[in-house]
């Protein structure tokens, strides 16, 4: 059993947090909005009344946040964190940010800091079968892997501090670019009278195979738990792969080196949010291939 402080309580925070306390851990839990607050204290968890009294005395200390601002903020600005928890504390920040500032927020932090961003989605966290993709020391790894395996199911040490962020970084950035290559040919089959079945059968077992073609099909029929499914309600939104996809491009940039598929992604799904569609699985950019007007 440890103690550990959870900031950011929403989507995918709240049900990692509950699964550490289903594994038996105390949990101070901090967010800034009430409900999220009175959900976690209802599942037994302890609300703290500020982000750094989450931090206090806890021997791994947590962050789910939004962006690179707001763990900048939580960690070394107002909120706190950092001076706040025990020198020999393990800070974890599982949010999916730029590697830049994951690598300021670990510099500045005067404790060992991994950077922990997750893939999987809002299931795998409440499934606990999260994939966490790890950057930081490897005594601080070596101390925390059990806790995370309590929330994941595949680890990976990926290096130093950044390196977690930078895997998450490309890992989406292959993910876009796969889809709306896919969702393109899905496009043309149609125009060149091919079912989709049949262009599915083909590729499924050849070449143009990939996971966004046979896990997350994004037309309707050949793999019938894809959102295409279902109207294409997320899964993984829009919004939040143009924000990847805006990562990536700014950590390109950084390293001085152009990822031209990795910008026309970005571009595509600007578009797409710009009509709309942020709120829709990405898999729906097959839409805005289409020319159909969205909303
Ligand atoms: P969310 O908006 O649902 O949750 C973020 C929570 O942080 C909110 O409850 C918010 O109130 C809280 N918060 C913000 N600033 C705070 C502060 N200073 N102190 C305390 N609480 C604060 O977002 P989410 O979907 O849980 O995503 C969190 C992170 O995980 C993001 O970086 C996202 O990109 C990443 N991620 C999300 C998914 C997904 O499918 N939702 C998948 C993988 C990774």
């Amino acid at each position: 059993m440890a103690r550990i402080g959870f900031v950011g309580l929403g989507n995918m925070g709240a049900p990692m947090a509950r699964n550490l306390l289903k594994a038996g851990h105390v949990v101070a839990g901090f967010d800034l909005v009430p409900a999220a607050l009175a959900g976690f204290a209802a599942a037994g968890g302890t609300a703290a009344a500020s982000a750094a009294a989450a931090a206090a005395g806890a021997d791994v200390v947590i962050t789910m946040l939004p962006a690179g601002t707001h763990v900048r903020d939580a960690w070394l600005g107002s909120g706190g964190m950092a001076a706040a928890s025990r020198p020999d504390a393990i800070l974890v920040d599982c949010s999916t940010i730029d590697v830049a500032t994951a690598r300021e927020v670990a510099a500045g932090a005067g404790r060992p800091m991994l950077d922990a961003p997750v893939s999987g989605g809002t299931m795998g966290a409440e499934a606990a079968t999260l994939t966490f993709m790890v950057g930081g020391p490897d005594d601080a790894y070596a101390r925390v892997q059990p806790i995370l395996a309590q929330m994941g199911r595949t680890l990976v040490h990926c290096g130093g501090a950044g390196a977690g962020q930078a895997a998450k970084a490309c890992n989406n950035m292959m993910l876009a670019a796969n889809m709306i290559v896919t969702a393109e040919a899905f496009v043309l089959a149609e125009k060149l009278g091919l079912s989709h079945q049949a262009l599915f059968d083909v590729a499924s077992k050849s070449s143009g195979q990939s996971w966004a073609l046979t896990s997350y099909c994004p037309v309707p029929g050949p793999v019938p738990a894809s959102p295409a499914n279902r109207g294409y309600t997320p899964g993984f939104a829009a919004a939040l792969m143009a924000k990847d996809l805006g990562l990536s491009q700014a950590a390109a940039a950084g390293a001085g080196l152009e990822t031209p598929l990795g910008a026309v992604a970005l571009a595509l799904y600007t578009r797409f949010l710009e009509q709309g569609g942020g709120g829709l699985d990405f898999s729906a950019i097959i839409r805005l291939l289409r020319g159909e007007t969205l909303g």
